[in-house]
């Protein structure tokens, strides 16, 4: 690995510390396919042995000679990988040691929090543990490190570390946290746009509660309230424009329009609302849209009159509604 054309005793600490970083990241990956690849080997041979045992001529699909060669090559390679590696690294420790070494911080992310320790050596680490360097923080003072740190420095590497500075929030985190964390803002901003959307939507009466349907349902979408409003005044229409043969009494239609009539209203009245407008313009649109189908159901009804009146309305209305 050259990064750079310096030798190494002109590297700085973070040059040397940020090389270093990305050969241990490959030493313990190459580690990790070691152990498994000598773990499959191991358990291959076992196979192998207890089918010979069995049968001493069956050949096995995949426990066999060739399956074994090749996984004994591959351990070979990853030992000569590993070995190479090592041997990249030495040269570097040596310059650490050479200088009397400097200040160093290491992440060590555990599913109880994580902690910044100045070396690999701590004791309150198992030899196992993952090590995320911060090359960037090399031969920073120690206070400076501590600070950064906050609430992950590891006390034991850090007796002395001030209780205001370990009181704060860290700044450092591993890569996996970062992309954590970005991943959740992520989020976060698409729920907002989503929110957003919605709110847009959202028709709400200025008294601040949401519209209902007859039903009692809400209805919050522009959409929706435009067609409450619609299916109100045409419900309302239906009753006060034709004569109305059924077996209720007056008081009773009397109520039904009322009602019908309410949930129009305070769509219109939330609908104008929401689109800066008077009252009596929200109106006008919707009865545009109320007037063809109620001048139809008029004729359908053979309740010529009142069709001929609200067909000479509709007409007035479009007039109105061009001339704006
Ligand atoms: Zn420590």
């Amino acid at each position: 690995m050259q990064t750079t054309e310096k030798t190494l005793t002109e590297q700085s600490p973070v040059e040397i510390d940020t090389q270093l970083a990305a050969l241990y990241a490959d030493r313990n990956s190459m580690a990790h396919k070691l152990d498994i690849a000598v773990k499959h080997l191991a358990s291959t041979k076992e196979e192998m042995e207890r089918q010979s045992a069995a049968n001493p001529t069956y050949r096995h699909y995949y426990y066999n000679q060739d399956r074994l060669d090749e996984l004994t090559a591959e351990v070979a390679q990853l030992k000569a990988d590993l070995a190479r590696v090592i041997a990249e690294i030495a040269p570097f420790n040596a310059e650490f040691i050479r200088r009397g070494g400097w200040t160093r911080a290491f992440l060590v992310v555990s599913s109880m929090g994580g902690h910044v320790h100045s070396s690999m050596e701590c004791s309150t680490c198992r030899q196992d543990t993952g090590f995320h360097w911060r090359p960037e923080l090399s031969d920073h003072d120690e206070l400076e490190i501590i600070a950064a740190a906050g609430e992950r420095a590891c006390t034991v590497c850090y007796p002395e570390a001030p209780v205001e500075l370990i009181a704060k929030p860290t700044s450092i985190f591993s890569s996996e946290e970062i992309t954590a964390a970005e991943a959740r803002i992520e989020r976060a901003a698409k729920k907002a746009e989503r929110d957003a959307i919605a709110a847009a939507k959202l028709v709400i009466h200025p008294d601040g509660r949401i519209i209902q349907d007859r039903y009692g349902r809400d209805v919050k979408t522009e959409a929706t309230v435009v067609t409450n409003a619609v299916n109100g005044l045409l419900d309302t229409f239906r009753h006060t424009d034709t004569t109305w043969p059924s077996h209720w009494d007056d008081a009773e239609v009397a109520t039904y329009i009322a009602d019908h009539q309410g949930i129009a209203e305070r769509s219109i009245v939330a609908l104008a609302h929401k689109h800066g407008v008077t009252v009596e313009a929200e109106t006008d649109q919707i009865m545009a849209k109320v007037l063809p189908k109620l001048v139809k159901y008029l004729y359908g009804s053979s309740s010529y009159d009142a069709a001929v009146r609200r067909e000479a309305e509709l007409k007035a209305l479009k007039a109105k509604l061009k001339a704006k």
